[in-house]
């Protein structure tokens, strides 16, 4: 596989084509918003200069890697040449299902199409393409340059040479693979988001408050963020869709989402991309700084 194509260039779709271009492939990114793709690129360059400053990437690597990288507004175009297409959209089901369909028309038959979905069923993405057996869930954990987990994610019908063959890419990239069945929230997800929605009902409960919540997983767990903490990084629009997916497909009341999660998320505060979630992140430093309705 040379030429890879990444659908999304969102905050995992550039982290996603770095990598990828970082170690030698060739990389589309695709997006529908030129304005994404703008701060894709930026985004790229700013974490390269981070390398470059720990010692990791030369001023060479950074520049020969940012030009393996082209940017695409068309689908079509950008998937045509593609040996594997990475899509990293909005997690949403009818946007994936779009993609899919559109992808699989577009791209070469040798092609193995892949979700980065962090929950959507892998086997109902491959059910509306002409070739379930190339299809499969590479879920790369953010952030994507840093983080050496990818969890790989076989549909129903994934051929078993596939599934082999992202393996070998993802240790290629310097990853560590780990292989799951498709069922909902796979294992990362599913083992996460009841811990995060613990956090977020114990708080709405008054048991304890937001920094104590993180100290003590922080500190009594050896976890390197608390859940409150964490959720406002992945973004609590995201926290909530994936715990929608595991709620509807398991049908136990044990995944409903907190109520408070619910009412953060239609009032706005989706964590750090919003800039307030459990913390508020206006004041522009790095200080952690409980948001007023917690304070
Ligand atoms: P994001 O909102 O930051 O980016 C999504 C991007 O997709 C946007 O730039 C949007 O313009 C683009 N997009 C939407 N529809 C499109 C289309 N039809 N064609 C091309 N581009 C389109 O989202 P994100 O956080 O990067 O998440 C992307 C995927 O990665 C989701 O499936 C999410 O569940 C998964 N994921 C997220 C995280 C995380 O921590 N954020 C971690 C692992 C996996």
């Amino acid at each position: 596989m040379k030429q890879i194509a990444v659908i999304g260039s969102g905050t995992m779709g550039n982290g996603i084509a770095h990598v990828f271009a970082q170690t030698g492939y060739s990389v589309n990114l695709i997006d529908i918003q030129q304005t994404a793709l703008d701060k894709a690129m930026a985004t790229i360059g700013k974490n390269m200069d981070r390398q470059i400053s720990k010692g990791l990437l030369s001023e060479e690597d950074k520049a020969a890697a940012l030009g393996r990288i082209a940017c695409y507004t068309d689908l079509k175009s950008g998937v045509g040449s593609a040996d594997l297409v990475v899509e990293a959209a909005t997690e949403n089901t009818q946007i994936k299902l779009q993609i899919f369909r559109d992808i699989d028309a577009a791209a070469p038959a040798h092609c193995i199409l892949a979700s980065n979905t962090s929950s959507i069923s892998i086997t109902q993405i491959a059910s509306v393409t002409s070739r379930p057996e190339k299809v499969i869930g590479m879920h790369f954990m953010n952030p994507v340059p840093v983080m050496k987990l990818v969890e790989i994610i076989e549909g129903f019908k994934t051929d078993k040479a596939v599934t082999e063959s992202i393996i070998e890419l993802s240790k290629s990239l310097g990853k560590v693979p780990a292989l799951t069945q498709d069922y909902p929230g796979f294992i990362a997800n599913r083992i996460l988001m009841p811990m995060i929605n613990e956090a977020i009902c114990s708080l709405h409960e008054g048991v304890a408050g937001v920094s104590e919540i993180d100290t003590i997983m922080k500190l009594g767990m050896a976890h390197p963020m608390g859940p409150l903490q964490l959720a406002d990084f992945i973004g609590l629009d995201v926290c909530l869709a994936i715990l929608r997916v595991l709620h509807e497909g398991f049908g136990n009341p044990k995944y409903a989402p907190c109520p408070l999660l619910v009412n953060m998320v239609t009032s706005g505060d989706l964590g750090v991309k919003s800039g307030r979630g459990f913390y508020d992140y206006s004041h522009g430093t790095k200080d952690l700084v409980v948001a007023p309705n917690f304070g």
